[in-house]
């Protein structure tokens, strides 16, 4: 559906992407993930139309649009701030679009109760205006505004950065079920990795310019190609060469003790079937308790080397400071770069 071939981009002599290649399947939720400045926006606005690749191309349906004028190319886009219009009403807001292209009234009218039905904003709620609505709520007009173009893509650029964290996850939630519902090719732009993991069918995670890795959720997370992606995604151990020998002596797997090595937090355990299993144990002294509630992360030292590990509340195993434990490790856990 989108292809990126050999793009560059720049500002000035600034080289914000390079070797940019992606493609993006018909109907997936696809998230841009990196830190702040390593160039996902620069990658949207080349695909909207906002900014000019020095070199390569852009396909949306084997089309090349790389010079295609912005308002040709059929992209709808929600803003961070959803950039809506607060003295306009709901319905003034969806329709814009469609009155800028000059459409008769009436088709207006229909395409706009039809889109709002769709996700769900109420009759009453269309003569509202936009400052007399809720975050969810203007969300959702958002989305209306830029659904009832018909666009074949839907992108957003951070569209939930601005608002408090239980916000955030309930709008998640509802983004996530309306981009189902419509099936609308969608590229989204987070920093979040959570976000990006919820939502997405498969995830590019930037760093600097270049993309790192591109993959599905569980393989960004569990088969980290880079050294990068690793940290960047999730809460990991990286260990230290003492510890990485401990480690080593116990098992079948390779380990070169003089290469980073990286192990996630869930899985250092406290208790373990070991059978048919390559594990190491180490024996282990708790010296720092962060409570979670869902879990509990504690700190814990093997003979002056650290190691955190996460448990899961059960209302059975806590440990207390001091506490001397044994923790087991999996060979197959551990990442090597
Ligand atoms: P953020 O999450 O902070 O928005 P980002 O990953 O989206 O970051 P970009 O906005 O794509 O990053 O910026 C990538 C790089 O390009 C940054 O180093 C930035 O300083 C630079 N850059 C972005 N826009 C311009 C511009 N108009 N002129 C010059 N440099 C720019």
């Amino acid at each position: 559906m989108i292809e990126f071939k050999d793009v560059e981009i720049k500002y000035g002599d600034f080289v914000a992407m390079k070797d940019l290649n992606l493609k993006v399947e018909e109907g997936e939720f696809f998230t841009l993930l990196g830190p702040s400045g390593c160039g996902k926006t620069t990658t949207l606005r080349s695909l909207v139309g906002f900014v000019n690749p020095s070199s390569g191309g852009i396909y949306i349906r084997g089309k090349n649009i790389t010079h295609l004028p912005v308002e040709k190319r059929e992209i709808s886009m929600v803003f961070q701030n959803y950039a809506l219009f607060p003295t306009l009403n709901v319905y003034e807001n969806i329709a814009f679009g469609l009155k800028v292209k000059k459409l008769p009234k009436k088709q207006i009218e229909a395409e706009v109760q039809d889109i709002a039905s769709k996700v769900d904003l109420s009759d009453e709620q269309l003569l509202k205006k936009v400052s007399e609505l809720s975050g969810g709520q203007q969300q959702r007009v958002a989305i209306a505004r830029a659904l009832v173009l018909k666009p074949s893509i839907l992108v957003m650029d951070e569209p939930l950065s601005n608002l408090d964290a239980s916000l955030r996850v309930q709008l998640r939630n509802e983004l996530k079920k309306l981009q189902r519902k419509f099936g609308i090719t969608s590229i989204y732009v987070t920093h979040d990795q959570e976000e990006a993991l919820t939502l997405s069918d498969r995830i590019a995670v930037f760093n600097k310019g270049v993309i790192e890795q591109v993959g599905t959720p569980s393989d960004i997370y569990n088969k980290s190609a880079t050294e990068f992606v690793c940290n960047f995604i999730g809460d990991i151990n990286k260990l230290d060469q003492a510890l990485l020998g401990k480690i080593k002596d116990q098992i079948r797997k390779p380990l070169d003790v003089t290469k980073p090595a990286y192990l996630r937090t869930e899985r250092v355990h406290t208790s373990m079937q070991v059978a048919d299993r390559d594990i190491a144990s180490l024996r282990a002294k708790v010296v720092d308790i962060d409570y979670y509630g869902l879990y509990t992360k504690y700190t814990l030292d093997v003979d002056g080397s650290t190691i955190k590990n996460v448990e899961k509340e059960d209302g059975r195993t806590t440990y207390a400071m001091g506490d001397e434990v044994t923790i087991y490790m999996d060979g197959d856990d551990i990442m090597q770069f």
